[in-house]
């Protein structure tokens, strides 16, 4: 039996045991292998890192959907940059007022790949009526694009080869620029345990972009290194600071039943340890 040995940090790293190799293609853009492991199911990994896990994709991807909008309280539109293996998309798709869901994926194979061998990532969303998938560079999208969104979801592997530009100032700007008025931007930025220069860059970045910047986290066994934190840009500071009643009263409203997401988690996740909040240069009452 051979083993994935993720390759993201020098020296220190995570090893799965590879069950069944279910698929290994080169494609025009990364190195994707699909495999199974008996404790965490079919795993993702996209030149030799972990992308997603069936075990527990759905804490990350819960929390990627579900806070923006859910504090957002009156989105229709939704950009999702990346997320080609469906996860993040099948829970914005179960927001009912949603009206329109654009998804920007530099990689075809991937979706194609992922509708077959992680059907329940999508779980049949990437046939919702209300999806634009569009193949292309997510940087070049928030450039070009006259449309708006209330929200957009940055669902993308780690600053290194196609994604390092949606790590860019330019990619925040831009964003910025997509979102209308109450508008919110999240996305993936690392565990900051391993990637607090990410999560600083990242800070100087939104900062004096957004109304209100921050970040929230959840513990994702599959990201190595603790938990991963969620980069959080807000037209409407407000956004961050809404009271667990009225969070409850959306999250009941939304009739959306989670496994991992519920509004004392959402304000929860907020609250950042000190050597974060002291990278980024933020009060412990922020
Ligand atoms: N949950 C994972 C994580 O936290 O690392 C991310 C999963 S998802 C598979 C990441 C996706 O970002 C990949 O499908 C990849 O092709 C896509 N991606 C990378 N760079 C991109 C770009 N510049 N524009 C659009 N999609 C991009």
């Amino acid at each position: 039996m051979s083993d994935f040995q993720e390759t993201l940090f020098e020296g220190y790293g995570q090893r799965f045991q590879i069950d069944k190799l279910l698929h290994d293609v080169h494609t025009e853009h990364q190195h994707l292998v699909i495999f199974e492991n008996a404790r965490m199911g079919r795993v993702m990994a996209l030149d030799g890192v972990v992308q997603t896990s069936e075990a527990d994709e759905f804490i990350y991807h819960e929390m990627l959907a579900h806070v923006p909008i859910l504090a957002h309280g009156l989105a229709r539109r939704v950009l999702i940059i990346g997320g080609g293996d469906g996860g993040v998309l099948r829970e914005v798709a179960r927001h009912r007022d949603i009206e329109s869901i654009t998804m920007v994926e530099i990689d075809d194979t991937v979706v194609q790949t992922c509708k077959e061998f992680l059907p329940n990532h999508s779980a049949g969303t990437f046939d919702d009526p209300r999806l634009k998938l569009v193949i292309a560079d997510g940087m070049h999208f928030v450039t070009s694009t006259e449309e708006k969104f209330d929200v957009i979801i940055s669902d993308s592997t780690d600053p290194i080869g196609p994604a390092e530009v949606l790590f860019s100032e330019r990619f925040y700007q831009a964003c910025r620029r997509c979102l209308n008025d109450g508008g919110i931007l999240v996305t993936q930025n690392g565990t900051p345990f391993m990637q607090l220069g990410e999560v600083q860059t990242t800070a100087k970045r939104l900062h004096g972009l957004f109304a209100d910047w921050h970040f929230y986290q959840a513990a994702v066994p599959t990201y190595l290194g603790g938990a991963m934190a969620f980069a959080w840009g807000a037209c409407n500071a407000e956004s961050r600071k809404l009271p667990l009643e009225t969070l409850l009263q959306r999250f009941v409203g939304s009739g959306i039943v989670t496994r991992y997401y519920n509004p004392h988690v959402h304000i929860a996740a907020f609250a950042l340890p000190q050597y974060v909040l002291h990278a980024i240069a933020k009060p412990s009452n922020d």
